[in-house]
């Protein structure tokens, strides 16, 4: 039996960069900034959302029922 094992678990969650993140808000469109992707990345979201749409959408409800469109 050899070690080396402990380091396989940091391969599999690998995390998420800012850089991976969409420019945009996936419910508004607005441009997120840093500040809002470091936010997503700590809370490991699932969607990238502004501050504003991840204040009003909550993160519990994944993607049961899509978004009503309001034109
Ligand atoms: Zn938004």
């Amino acid at each position: 039996m050899s070690g080396g094992a402990a380091a396989a678990l940091d391969m599999d969650l690998e995390e998420r960069t800012i850089e991976e993140l969409p420019e945009r808000c996936e419910n508004c469109g607005a441009t997120l900034t840093t500040t809002e992707k470091q936010r997503i990345l700590d809370e490991g979201a699932s969607a990238a959302l502004c501050t504003t749409c991840a204040g009003e959408l909550t993160p519990l409800a994944e993607q049961e029922e899509d978004a009503d469109a309001e034109f």
